[in-house]
Formats: structure tokens, C-alpha cells, sequence
């Protein structure tokens, strides 16, 4: 099975022993005649040129896998006919969970509120988690880790996805109930991809909805939120902090006002990395499902975009 290692050069070596190790009968490519290739394995910045990857030639690819779980950059690509394949592997779920509840914690026992001042402020008790609300948007693979950890701390977690499928112990709302998703939010976790249904989710009126002082924690996609519309909300008061990990353009520009916001923390998109030693045996039993033409792991419906 020869396979084109589709990502920028940089990754590698980061990349290549984990994957040759879990697929040893692969012969991992960097480049190669398109055709000779029985499947791709994909990550965004490839083609380093920055032109659109052409996946015409790749008339004998069975799969594309990617190493990301966000897939927009890839899905709308109109010359993709081969069947894609999203990441989903267990220590981007962990990771995740560990950044949504890091910063989820901070909100809810209000670590911002104690500098180191000589000041004595034991005026304010933070409620128990199980006074807390807090809504999940997106209760896919990772809302769901993420709302199940929640869960075992003890938040009031609402869910919200667009079918509204049941999940274990957590209330999920449907597309039409966002409103209500919304006024429960204390505290936001935005876990939803970048799809045209999803861009600018977070627009004003919406935004209004949440109670005063809600912290946001956007882990999802940057086109989920209006900026303009999140500044406001912020300067004004209605909202305590927001949490960004993903922004419309990355890296962050250095002037952007999110830098400088007092109520914005910015993190460089590093909420939940693929990390190789979890993610390749993931990748390797796709590409054998391919060869053996068995139903693919995670494939990414290219009408719905994710
Ligand atoms: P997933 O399994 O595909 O789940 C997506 C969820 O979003 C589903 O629950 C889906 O609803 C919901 N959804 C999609 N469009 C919607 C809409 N218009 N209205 C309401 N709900 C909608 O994705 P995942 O693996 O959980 O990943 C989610 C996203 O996290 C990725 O797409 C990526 O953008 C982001 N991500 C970020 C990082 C980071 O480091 N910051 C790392 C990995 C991933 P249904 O359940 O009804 O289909």
C-alpha cells in the first residue's frame, strides 16, 4: 500500500516512525506519481505553495485521512471524490477535556479574583458545581467528552446539537432550542466545526441571551463568532471573559484587540493537538479498511461539511 504523507514537510518526523509503526506494510510517501498512490494522508498547510491540493490525479487513492478533526478547509474542495475521513482518536478527546475543563474550573471558582495584592477578599463563595450552569454547543466526539467530564464534576450541563441526540446524562436541545441552550450558559463551551449553518452562530442577539457575566470558552472554530459583536458584549459588561483558542484568522494577528483585552485570554490554537502515538493506529485501521474496501472510521459527510 503506498501512501502520500499530504502535509507540510515540517511534520514528518514528527509523524512518519508513529505512522510506519502502526501500519507497517505502508510505504509512507513525502511525493510520487499521483496515481500511485492507494491513499492520502492529509493535513492543512499541503501544498506548502499554498495552492488548492488537486485531487484529480489521485485516480487509485481510496481514502483521504486526515489528521485533523476540523475538516473545512479540505471538504468544500470541489475536485475531492474520494472518501475523506476526519481525525478522531482518543487523545484529542482527553485533550480537549483537559483544556475545556482547565479553563471552565477558572471561571467557576473565579481564580482571577485573588491577585497577590495583600488584599483579603473572602467576600464572595463561588457556588458548588452543581449550582453552575453550563452548555456544551456541538455534542459531538469531543462535546460529549467533554460534557461527561463536566458531568462527573457535577455541573448542570445542557447540551446543544443540531439533531438534539440523546446523550447520557446530559440534556441535549435540538437546533430550534438554542435560546434556551443560550440563558443556561454560565459558562459556554463552544465545541461545533466551521460549516456555513455554524458561521457567526454567536452573532449579538445571541450573544444577549447569556446570563450577565457568562464566561465563553470557544474551542470550536473563530467563524463561530461575531468579534465585533464579542468585544461589545465584553466591554460592556454583559460578559465576564471569553476563552479563545481558534480564531478567523491564525495565527492572531499582533494588533488584533483581542491581545489586549482585559476580559479575553487568547490560546494558540492548542486546545487539543493531534498527538501521533494516539492518532496513527487510528490512521492505519482506516487506511487497512480502505484496502480491504470494509465501511470507513469518521468519514466526513461532504454535503453536511463535517
Ligand atoms: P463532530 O463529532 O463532527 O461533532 C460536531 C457536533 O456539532 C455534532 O454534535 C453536530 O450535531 C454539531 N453541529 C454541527 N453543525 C451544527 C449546527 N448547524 N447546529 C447545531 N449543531 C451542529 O466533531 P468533533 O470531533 O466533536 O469536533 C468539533 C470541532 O472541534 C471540529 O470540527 C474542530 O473545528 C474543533 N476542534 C478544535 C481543536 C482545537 O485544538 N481547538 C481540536 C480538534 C477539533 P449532530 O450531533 O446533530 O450532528
Amino acid at each position: 500500500m503506498r501512501v502520500l504523507f499530504a502535509a507540510p514537510a515540517r511534520q514528518w518526523d514528527e509523524w512518519a516512525p508513529a505512522l510506519t509503526a502502526a501500519c507497517p506494510e505502508m510505504e509512507l510517501c513525502r511525493d510520487g506519481a499521483p496515481d500511485s498512490f492507494d491513499a492520502l494522508i492529509y493535513a492543512p498547510g499541503y501544498p506548502e505553495d499554498g495552492a488548492t491540493l488537486d485531487f484529480t490525479p489521485f485516480t487509485r487513492a481510496r481514502v483521504v485521512q486526515s489528521l485533523w478533526a476540523g475538516v473545512e478547509r479540505i471538504v468544500t474542495n470541489p475536485t475531492l471524490t474520494q472518501p475523506l475521513c476526519r481525525m478522531v482518536d482518543p487523545g484529542l478527546a482527553q485533550g480537549m477535556v483537559e483544556y475545556c475543563l482547565g479553563w471552565a474550573m477558572r471561571a467557576h471558582l473565579g481564580m482571577d479574583n485573588y491577585p497577590q495584592d495583600g488584599v483579603w477578599r473572602n467576600g464572595v463563595v463561588p457556588p458548588l458545581a452543581s449550582g453552575r450552569g453550563v452548555t456544551v454547543l456541538g455534542m459531538g466526539e469531543l462535546g460529549r467528552a467533554v460534557s461527561a467530564a463536566l458531568v462527573a464534576l457535577g455541573f448542570r450541563v445542557t447540551g446543544w446539537s443540531q439533531s438534539g441526540r440523546p446523550v447520557d446524562g446530559v440534556e441535549v436541545l435540538p437546533g430550534r432550542a438554542l435560546p434556551d441552550a443560550l440563558r443556561r450558559a454560565e459558562i459556554l463551551v463552544s465545541l461545533l466545526p466551521d460549516t456555513p449553518e455554524t458561521r457567526n452562530l454567536l452573532d449579538a442577539p445571541r450573544l444577549s441571551l447569556l446570563p450577565k457575566g457568562a464566561v465563553i470558552i470557544n474551542a470550536g472554530r473563530g467563524t463561530l463568532i461575531d468579534e465585533d459583536a464579542l468585544l461589545h458584549a465584553l466591554d460592556s459588561g454583559h460578559l465576564g471573559h471569553a476563552i479563545l483558542d481558534v480564531f478567523r484568522q491564525e495565527p492572531l494577528p499582533a494588533d488584533h484587540p483581542f491581545w489586549v483585552n482585559p476580559r479575553v485570554t487568547v490560546t494558540p490554537h492548542i486546545a487539543a493537538d493531534t498527538r501521533p502515538e494516539t492518532a496513527a493506529p487510528v490512521a492505519a485501521e482506516n487506511l487497512r479498511r480502505a484496502m480491504r474496501g470494509e465501511p470507513l472510521l469518521h468519514r466526513v459527510d461532504l454535503t453536511r461539511g463535517y
